[in-house]
């Protein structure tokens, strides 16, 4: 580019990738030094103290007092010895990201001057000043005290010079403000549930534990060029922009080659995670333009949602040393790919059986498809929920456009285990069956392994598809905090798996085998779950009609789909299953419409500020020029030469300014809308208002602001376009 709009373009074509300080070790030599792992409490603990850790992460149990200050001795020396000098509670509120409060380690000493000093209380409880957190309503502020409690199951870690507990975050009363609790809620129901119905099969299983591989997909834009969008820093994405000539339509950015400055910045955000423990091991380049993807090696749900956390703080961290920021909101560009963050679940026993691998002989394959088929039906009968967990003001703009999963939930099973299932309810009777038909069906089930190791048709259009040993859950957006899809996941499933050990047992009671009750309460989940099944392209027009006849629900908006959290059943189910109890459901209810209240108010008032004193003032400068240029025409052109030559002229001022007023009686309009929505007490009906009435407004005065943007001349648009911040790194 020969002439630069911008200094900061021009700073942008001038950096050098930054070379990444790595020690000259090897991966595993220095993975999680940084962590407070067994091998540290080994080394730092009495025996008793980590005989008592070990107990509470493998079982749950609490580590009482004397056992915490010990831990808290341990940790403290582990911690000073690595360079920390502060200590916090690390926990994930309702708000996008987690918090920290750092509290030096000093004491005064009775010796005067100050000692090091941590203990078992301040590790095993906090109580943070917490009136500024969201709780729905839950902590008045009479009682604004909050609670952290150490969750030993994740290990405490320095983060620069701190060392950071992870904890759960609960009210004075009790009741859950944070992901951690309820997540580490619906597990414990999973566990139970699961291990109930695993032990038909082998009853050996003691527990079930979840597991989760995210793969978190970003985009990355230069520093300077972010810093000239106040839509980008404000709100994570363009209100504006028209799309540029070229962006993903040749599919030459997907897995194509990274660039050094890119990679640069990739290493040495992994470095760092490596040191935290976090198993990152996949990078590549995404659909669109400067859009990129981390995924790490699958480990337990808490934990592997804890590193999540903790590697989105991280990039955005580790970006700026490379001049750039990530941006993880889940639609920061229009018209090209939105970032998800794919959620890869599964279960697996403490015998070491993935429930959701096809098993090594048709017992096996009986318990997995059990597995797949109450999976199923949990997910037919919870569409509403699960698309509420996951449906937000930033994500309802990714949903059903560009290559993301729409918003109807179906499941993708593939040819082989969808043919497994007809297979079974075809040959499944009600009544008693032979020994021959039996013999048959069980044969047929232990056909599954081969055929499903070769079976390479992956849908990637299905937001929750099977594929081959797990979930992928793709309908979770970029920036989520995952718990909040695999709270319901987990608890949809828990309970269903609750509901089909009940009716086997009924069977069984009745004096049925024990095979042929799990054979029909099989057979009658997969008529009842059939709708949810589909294998076919989820982004078709078909589909959407095809869904509607099905049954199956399509919502695009949030107040309608965060109203299915209010649904009884869904109060009852979790409340049954000891996740969330009807007060804290409510609280968080509230929360998610305040989130999107606030989120699109804050949109919409940078985009009318940016409207009005961005792009109105130097289209009217334009404007003036063209004007200026029309009235020296007419005075050296005679009338004729000068109507030919003004006419096209006139036409273009004409045009800018229509759009002009366009854009300003809109940017009044939108102001009034919004003045009335706030005057809306009741959030269900503000969060109702803000959508049908103010929502619309963005992309109404999007498109004239766009329209200028090929208008106005190149050289005086005051915002870095498209072309820019995603070809430029
Ligand atoms: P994709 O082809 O979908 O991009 P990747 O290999 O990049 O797949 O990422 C898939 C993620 O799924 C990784 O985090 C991986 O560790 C995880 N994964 C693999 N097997 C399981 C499993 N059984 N349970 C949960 N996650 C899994
Ligand atoms: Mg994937």
């Amino acid at each position: 580019m020969a002439v630069m709009r911008f200094k900061a373009l021009e700073e942008v074509m001038n950096r050098e990738p930054r070379p990444v300080e790595r020690e000259k070790l090897l991966t595993s030599d220095y993975y999680g030094s940084l962590v407070f792992d067994e091998p540290k409490m080994k080394k730092y603990l009495s025996k008793d103290a980590y005989k008592s850790v070990m107990e509470a992460i493998e079982n749950g149990t609490s580590v009482d007092r004397k056992m915490a200050d010990q831990v808290a001795q341990g940790m403290k020396a582990w911690a000073l010895d690595n360079g920390a000098t502060h200590y916090t509670h690390w926990f994930h509120p309702l708000t996008d990201g987690t918090a920290e409060k750092h509290d030096a380690f000093i004491e005064y000493s009775n010796l005067g001057g100050v000692i090091e000093s941590f203990s078992g209380k301040l590790l095993a409880q906090q109580e943070p000043d917490a009136s500024s957190f969201p709780s729905g309503g839950i902590r008045q502020t009479f009682e604004a005290r909050g609670y952290t409690a150490w969750d030993p199951s994740s290990p405490a870690f320095i983060s620069e010079t701190t060392l950071s507990i992870p904890t759960i975050f609960i009210s004075y009363t009790g009741e859950a403000l944070d992901y951690k609790t309820p997540l580490l809620r619906s597990l414990r129901a999973v566990d139970h549930a699961a291990t109930a119905v695993a032990q038909y099969f082998d009853k050996d299983v003691k527990s079930v534990r979840a597991n989760l591989g995210w793969e978190q997909e970003y985009f990355l834009v230069d520093e300077a060029l972010y810093l000239a969008r106040p839509d980008l820093m404000l709100t994570g994405r363009t209100l504006m922009g028209h799309a540029s000539a070229k962006d993903q339509q040749l599919e030459d950015h997907y897995f194509s080659s990274i660039p050094t400055r890119v990679n640069r910045f990739m290493e040495d955000f992994e470095n760092e995670a490596y040191k935290l423990g976090i198993p990152v091991k996949t990078r590549h380049n995404e659909v669109a333009p400067n859009q990129f993807e981390c995924a790490p090696i699958f480990e337990e749900v808490n934990l592997a949602n804890d590193h999540n956390q903790m590697v989105m703080d991280l990039m955005q961290k580790i970006a700026r040393r490379h001049n750039f920021r990530v941006l993880l909101h889940e639609k920061p560009f229009a018209g090209i790919n939105g970032s998800g963050k794919h959620n890869n679940w599964s279960l697996q026993t403490d015998t070491g059986v993935n429930l959701y691998s096809p098993g090594k002989n048709p017992k096996g394959n009986l318990q997995f498809l059990t597995f797949i088929i109450n999976t199923l039906q949990a997910v037919y009968e919870s569409q509403d929920l699960l698309r509420a967990s996951i449906y937000n003001a930033a994500n309802q703009h990714r949903l059903g456009a560009n290559e993301a999963p729409p918003s109807i939930i179906s499941a993708f099973l593939g040819t082989e285990v969808s043919r497994m299932l007809d297979i079974m309810e075809n040959s499944v009777s009600d009544k008693k069956m032979t020994p021959d038909e039996k013999t048959a069906l069980k044969l047929n089930i232990g056909r599954i392994p081969e055929i499903i190791l070769d079976t390479t048709d992956r849908n990637r259009t299905s937001p929750f598809a099977f594929t081959g040993n797990r979930f992928e859950y793709r309908a979770v957006g970029s920036s989520a905090n995952c718990a909040s899809a695999l709270i319901m996941l987990n608890s949809v499933v828990a309970n269903q798996l609750k509901k089909f050990k009940a009716e086997v047992d009924g069977l069984i009671e009745k004096g049925t085998k024990k095979d042929e009750a799990i054979f029909q309460v099989l057979k009658k989940l997969i008529v009842a779950s059939k709708p949810i099944r589909f294998n076919g392209n989820g982004y078709s027009e078909e589909w959407v009609k095809e869904a509607a006849e099905r049954g199956l629900t399509n919502v695009n908006n949030v107040p309608e789909a965060l109203s299915a959290l209010t649904r009884p059943e869904y109060i009852n189910m979790l409340d049954d299953l000891d996740v969330l109890t009807p007060r804290e459901l409510e609280g968080r209810v509230e929360v998610e419409y305040e989130k999107f209240i606030k989120k699109v108010q804050i949109e919409s008032r940078v985009l009318g500020d940016i409207a009005i004193n961005h792009i109105v003032p130097v289209s009217i400068k334009y404007m003036t020029m063209l004007l200026e240029n029309v009235k020296n025409l007419k005075e050296v052109f005679s009338e004729s030469e000068f109507e030919e030559m003004a006419a096209g002229r006139k036409a273009l001022i004409k045009e800018i300014s229509t759009h002009i007023s366009s854009i300003k009686s809109k940017v009044n309009d939108m102001t009034e809308a919004r003045k009335e929505a706030n005057a809306i007490e009741h959030s269900v009906d503000k969060a109702k208002a803000y959508d049908a009435k103010v929502l619309p407004y963005l992309n109404d005065i999007r498109y004239h602001i766009d329209k200028l943007e090929l208008i106005v001349d190149n050289e005086m648009w005051p915002l870095p376009k498209y072309r820019e911040l995603l070809f430029i790194r």
